[in-house]
């Protein structure tokens, strides 16, 4: 026996093994352009419906210029952590507009996202504490949610009733309540019912932060988020997000109020302990915000665009489920065929992400096609014609069940 015996044994390992034996390994593929309604993968120049480039931003010469300004002025890297060397006054220019964008008093502003969820969720709850958690939120929040050592109570998919029923059983716990969820829905895409959340929250007095990793750029006003969305910016304690996505960066944030954001720069050890954002990152998520704060043209764009592509799917029958942003799955709901149902694809010069377990519940797999403002209505009627085509001749009808 090796000890390297348990990685070579590993399913993980054996699975991708068979995949590339077959030609159908979809994971790490090489892009050598930037991405917007194409790409080149490979060496192949396709339709790139499997970018969060949600407003077309990601190649955007402005934004670019912001990006090699900063690099002039400051250098490549901060060269150290947020806590010491290694704020930028750029750091706090961010903060100070990101604040006013959202809404809220104060925000810092993260490494990446995923380190948003694995910083905040540990230092707002503890031991002999509650999160609940929606059962579709992103590993980020789980990671922070099992790093933290509260009880991680998880309710039914948007399911009001099911997080008050969880919420009621709680009820005489000391501890602090903790709701969370995925403003919108990373691979459902569909959007939380987070008007009806803070009800039921205030009811328990319990804290309340939604992740807007894909709402940011995409809902409310002017792009603010799911908060905005519904107009309950001040019912929400803590908004997250990403800039990896609407905002054509790398990076994330917290924004809420004054002295929870000061606790929470003292508290949570991602921010603390980590490198700080790189000052292209930085300028290029400030250069974003201007653009989105000034110019509504991307997000509509974007929503004419998702519009056109939910009615041609449901035109062409393909099982969407509960789609209603720029993020569309289209269920396969089987791994094998999800993967050679994209292989397919990318044979006809169209890029979607599959999505199988654990990104997605077991049978649940399914093609993540996400739209950008930068497609245009031909592109998007392609894709769907080929898609359902290709779809239709490999996938059986009784996994396409509406
Ligand atoms: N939260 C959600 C809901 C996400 O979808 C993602 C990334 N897909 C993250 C957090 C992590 O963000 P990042 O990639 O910027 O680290």
């Amino acid at each position: 026996m090796s000890k390297y015996d348990f990685v070579k044994n590993s399913n993980l390992v054996i699975q991708a093994k068979l995949l590339r034996e077959t030609n159908m390994y979809p994971f790490f593929r090489p892009i050598s352009s930037p991405q917007s309604d194409t790409a080149i993968i490979e060496g192949q120049e396709v339709l790139m419906f499997g970018s969060n480039n949600y407003l077309g931003l990601n190649n955007h010469p402005k934004i670019k210029e912001a990006a090699t300004a900063a690099i002039n002025k400051y250098g490549t890297s901060c060269t150290g952590s947020r806590f010491m060397n290694g704020t930028l006054d750029l750091h706090h220019e961010l903060e100070d507009e990101l604040k006013d964008f959202l809404g809220k008093e104060a925000v810092i502003i993260f490494p990446t996202g995923f380190q948003v969820n694995t910083g905040v969720l540990p230092a707002m709850a503890g031991k002999g504490d509650h999160i609940f958690i929606d059962e579709l939120n992103h590993a980020s929040i789980i990671d922070g949610c099992r790093m933290s050592l509260a009880q991680r109570i998880k309710y039914k998919h948007n399911d009001i009733f099911d997080l008050g029923r969880k919420l009621n059983r709680g009820k005489n716990s000391a501890g602090v309540k903790l709701i969370i969820t995925d403003g919108i829905f990373s691979m459902d895409g569909d959007i939380a019912k987070l008007d009806r959340i803070v009800m039921e929250a205030s009811k328990h007095d319990a804290f309340t932060f939604v992740d807007c990793a894909h709402a940011i750029g995409v809902l409310g006003n002017h792009g603010a988020g799911t908060a905005s969305h519904y107009g309950i910016t001040e019912q929400v304690d803590l908004i997250g997000g990403t800039f990896s996505k609407s905002m054509a960066s790398v990076g994330g944030f917290v924004a809420g109020n004054k002295d929870v954001i000061d606790y929470l720069s003292h508290a949570s050890r991602s921010y603390m302990f980590s490198a700080s954002l790189p000052p292209a990152s930085t300028a290029s998520v400030l250069a974003s915000l201007r653009l989105i704060k000034s110019d509504d043209s991307f997000r509509q764009k974007l929503w004419e665009n998702t519009h056109y592509a939910l009615r041609l799917m449901r035109e062409h029958n393909l099982d969407i489920g509960l789609a209603e942003t720029p993020i569309i799955p289209i269920y396969i709901r089987d791994s094998i065929l999800t993967f050679r149902v994209a292989r397919k694809l990318l044979n006809r010069g169209i890029y979607v992400n599959p999505v199988v377990a654990p990104g997605v519940k077991e049978n649940d797999a399914l093609l993540r096609f996400s739209l950008t403002a930068a497609h245009s209505k031909d592109q998007i009627e392609h894709a769907i014609e080929t898609i359902s085509q290709v779809v239709k001749s490999y996938v059986p009808q009784e996994n396409l069940c509406h």
